[in-house]
């Protein structure tokens, strides 16, 4: 029998692994198995790795390592730049950072940057220079044009959640932060889905690089119970209260498309003394981060919310997560309904399907190879009749307006 794999066999330093278990990280996960010795190799690495598979620490625990080898700067230098798609992720990212950094002889300095909150405390905090900074693109490059912060000696790059910042709508951005990097660096990209079209621009990125595709650990697996419920369009929000109370969910996570229905949907669900909050981009940082935390401490019941919150967010003990618009893509389902069944625990993603959202649904069941069985509830039968165009596939996801966008732009740290 083979001894359980260590932290300490993967080449980590007696500080980190100390740090690492006074975490609760007694053995590593798939995903540190394979990275921690690349990372700690110098290798560039494109992870497959799901939010939950522990990939956080899977770059943090072995760049710090490297760090520790590196004289701490002092000047506005970076030394390992995180970039991550959202603001809650900075936060999350920095505070593992920020939490594993003291055990090293000479802790590094961290900064975490991102927009919809003043710039000037974090102008401020780059004084003396910063030798990890987690940031979103947008703000990053704001501090940079305002001379707070250099990136012309970054050692290593990570792009958390590579294929959000791969696609099109980072693409300016991060086309910017890249020209401003020193060519020699290692590059760790990471991310639970690679879909094709990103998938040649994160290689040209990367020198050679180690591929991982964690598996997921089989007690890991979360059980995600997937229910498809038919539904016409303009009853979804009754037929959301109804399964709200019947189901006595007490933390349900809604996903809609646009931000005017997150505020809309929730109006209606309040309207109905159901407590519920919408979250979007277009929310002040302070309100998002209030919201969050209200919710992840069970004071909130329902949050009505946009793609923003499907990405990488920890929501311990979600139970319930609903479609209620569907997600444009296959990759955003397999991100949203992620949210649920973390850590094991049983998870119930559930998605409206109405007449003209059916053959969308069936080609993200297509792409994901799988089949939802089709249920109605007593009371919501739905009468509405697909269109022949609606019916004979091709209909996308409800496009985001242009409106929606540019807010969602401005929410992403800019
Ligand atoms: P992540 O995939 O980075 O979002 O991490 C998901 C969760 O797993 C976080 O709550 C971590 O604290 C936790 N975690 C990370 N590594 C380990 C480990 N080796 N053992 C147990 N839990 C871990």
């Amino acid at each position: 029998m083979t001894a359980p794999l260590t932290f300490a066999a993967l080449g980590l330093a007696p500080a980190l692994t100390d740090a690492a278990a006074a975490r609760g990280y007694t053995d590593p996960t798939p995903v540190q198995a394979a990275a921690i010795p690349a990372v700690l190799r110098g290798r560039d690495v494109r992870a497959a790795a799901r939010t939950g598979s522990g990939k956080t620490a899977a770059f943090v625990l072995p760049l710090l390592q490297r760090l520790a080898a590196t004289p701490r700067t002092t000047t506005r230098h970076a030394t390992v730049l995180v970039l991550v798609p959202t603001r809650e992720l900075a936060a999350q990212v920095a505070d593992v950072v920020r939490d594993l950094a003291p055990v090293l002889a000479q802790p590094p300095k961290v900064a975490c940057l991102f927009g919809g909150v003043s710039i000037n405390p974090q102008m401020m905090g780059l004084r003396g220079g910063a030798d990890v900074v987690v940031a979103t693109p947008g703000r990053l490059l704001d501090l940079v044009d305002h001379n707070a912060l250099s990136l012309a000696q970054v050692a290593a790059l990570v792009l958390d959640e590579a294929d959000r910042l791969l696609d099109a709508g980072f693409a300016d951005e991060l086309g910017r932060v890249l020209a401003l990097l020193p060519p020699e660096r290692q590059n760790l990209l990471f991310s639970a889905t690679f879909p094709p079209a990103v998938l040649a621009l994160a290689d040209s990125l990367l020198h050679d690089p180690v591929h991982i595709d964690a598996p997921d650990e089989p007690e890991a697996v979360p059980a995600i119970q997937q229910r498809a419920i038919e539904v016409d369009a303009a009853r979804r929000t009754q037929l959301l209260a109804h399964l709200v109370r019947d189901g006595g969910w007490n933390r349900v996570l809604v996903f809609v498309a646009t931000q005017y229905a997150s505020e809309h949907v929730a109006e209606k669900l309040r309207r109905q003394d159901i407590r519920a909050a919408a979250f979007n981009g277009d929310l002040s940082q302070g309100a998002r981060t209030r919201l969050l935390a209200d919710f992840k401490a069970g004071h909130g019941q329902v949050v009505v919310a946009t793609d923003i919150a499907s990405r990488g967010l920890h929501i311990d003990d979600l139970p319930v997560v609903v479609n209620f618009d569907l997600p444009r893509s296959a990759a955003d389902h397999v991100h949203r309904i992620g949210r649920t069944g973390r850590a094991g625990a049983e998870g119930l993603a559930i998605s409206f399907v109405s007449a003209g959202t059916e053959a969308h649904f069936r080609l993200i069941e297509k792409r994901q190879g799988f089949r939802v069985p089709r249920e109605q509830v007593a009371g919501f039968e739905p009468t509405e009749v697909a269109t022949e165009a609606q019916a004979t596939g091709g209909v996308k996801g409800k496009r985001k307006s242009k409106k929606d966008k540019l807010r969602e732009a401005a929410s992403r740290g800019e």
